[in-house]
């Protein structure tokens, strides 16, 4: 047997129920193989690969909180630090009730390598939280954040490990999350990214992943031969990537004709409006449905479903395996020229293979949504420097280290023979630095 099937073989015996982090440790194994095969000797007597999926560390922790009635909750706490071979750990906190150990898992291992591919020193990391802050009041919001971090702190610090937001866990969660941390410490350090502005926040970290997906998506188009300005787009969730996505692909020209959340979704003939849209979840955090009293040309359909309009781009920016075969085969019958993921492992393995080899252009979230990272990273420069950057200057570094990412997993797979597959161009440039720099360390 190969050395890729057998580590992955020992994945799924050693981590059992657990199929997202299966999911993604197939998909970069796979696409690594011609590496891999290179190398085999090397890596087999160093046990590389064995070591590369198996999490440094694993904190599990209890958070107990109470509710406005007075009545004691338990929710289950999470940190992963995968990898940190090319630095600090760096990665999201996933407030959902969904969450548990193999979704933290499948996280921080894919955070390995997007964060290797911003060309930034950040490794590793994810955490979270199957606390669900749908419904909660802000006051039990920060009784569960205050919880959170009260175990939490004795384990992140700016040179160790930086958390940042993920799903349920934006602006408000990361101002109570940090207060609890400064409290506890004492210490006013970079140790979470998002922060609002008047805390050491950077400007432009809010839209950085939207937008930093619409970059990545022009300068792929652009080296296909393809001008993104006049195309239409299909875009799924209605939460922070989304609506920064939609935001730039408007401003690039592009017409973005739906939006979902997780009970239904929107079609906007005029295209959707990012103000409303704003409204409607940033602000009353209501659901679509809101949205579509506000619009009375625009539909609002129950369940999911945005993949049956008809576009030329499909941009999922919600969660995981929200995008299927028969949800790829609709895209495809369609005419849709390029699927680029916000999200996280967005698109099922099955349905990636389907549109690459009916060649749809696909872009992968490890390079894609980079950009969040990315700018979490410049984040922690300017804490550390004590100084902030302006949004122009942020942005311009975003969308340099974007187009970077785009022609270094081009290169990459051209590289490998793999041409056109920016899937395997993305594992494998992420891959090449961390096992360049995990064999230099020795065996740690
Ligand atoms: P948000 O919580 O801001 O928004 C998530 C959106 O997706 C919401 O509209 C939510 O619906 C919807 N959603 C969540 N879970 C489900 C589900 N199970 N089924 C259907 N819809 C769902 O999160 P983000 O925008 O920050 O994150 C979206 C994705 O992007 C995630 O995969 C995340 O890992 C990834 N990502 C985020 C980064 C960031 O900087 N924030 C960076 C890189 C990747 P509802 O409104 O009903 O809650």
């Amino acid at each position: 047997m190969s050395y890729v099937d057998e580590v992955y073989e020992r994945v799924v015996a050693k981590n059992p129920a657990e199929p997202e982090f299966h999911q993604a440790v197939k998909e970069f194994l796979e696409s690594i193989r011609p590496v891999v095969d290179k190398h085999e000797e090397e890596y087999r007597k160093t046990a590389l690969l064995e070591r590369l999926t198996e999490p440094e560390r694993q904190i599990r922790f209890r958070v107990p909180w109470v509710d406005d009635k007075g009545q004691v909750q338990v929710n289950t706490g999470y940190r992963v630090q995968f990898n940190s071979a090319i630095g600090p750990y760096k990665g999201g906190l996933r407030f959902h009730p969904s969450v548990y150990l193999g979704i933290i898992k499948f996280l921080g291992f894919e955070q390995i390598f997007k964060n290797s591919l911003t060309g930034l020193p950040i490794g590793g990391g994810k955490g979270g939280s199957d606390f669900d802050p749908k419904g909660k009041s802000d006051r039990e919001v920060m009784a569960f954040c205050q919880s959170f971090m009260t175990e939490l702190y004795r384990h992140i610090g700016a040179d160790t490990d930086v958390p940042a937001g993920d799903i349920g866990v934006g602006g408000r969660e990361i101002g109570f999350l940090y207060g609890q941390y400064k409290r506890i410490t004492g210490l006013y350090e970079g140790v979470l990214t998002g922060k609002g502005l008047t805390y050491g926040g950077s400007l432009a970290r809010t839209e950085a992943t939207g937008y930093g997906l619409l970059y990545f998506t022009k300068e792929l188009l652009k080296i296909n031969g393809k001008d993104i300005k006049g195309m239409t787009a299909a875009v799924s969730g209605a939460g922070n990537v989304a609506i920064y996505a939609i935001q730039k692909a408007q401003q690039m020209g592009v017409k973005v004709l739906t939006c979902s959340d997780s009970t239904g979704w929107i079609y906007d003939p005029d295209g959707i409006d990012v103000a409303t849209l704003q409204e409607v979840k940033e602000v009353h955090r209501a659901r679509l449905t809101e949205y579509k009293a506000k619009r009375p040309n625009s539909v609002y359909h129950e369940g999911r479903g945005v993949w049956v309009t008809k576009t030329d781009l499909a941009l999922p920016c919600a969660t995981q395996n929200e995008l299927t075969l028969d949800d790829a085969k609709t895209l495809v019958e369609n005419g849709c020229i390029a699927v680029c993921e916000g999200a996280n492992m967005p698109t099922t393995l099955d349905a990636t293979e389907y549109l690459k080899s009916h060649g749809v252009i696909f872009g992968p979230a490890k390079a894609a949504n980079a950009g969040g990272v990315a700018t979490s990273a410049l984040e922690m420069s300017q804490n550390s420097e004590r100084l902030s950057w302006t949004f122009e200057e942020v942005d311009q570094k975003l969308q340099q280290i974007m187009i970077n990412i785009v022609h270094n997993i081009d290169n990459a797979a051209r590289e490998y023979g793999k041409e056109g597959d920016y899937a395997a161009g993305a594992n494998i440039a992420g891959f090449l630095k961390v096992a360049d720099a995990m064999q230099a360390q020795g065996i740690v």
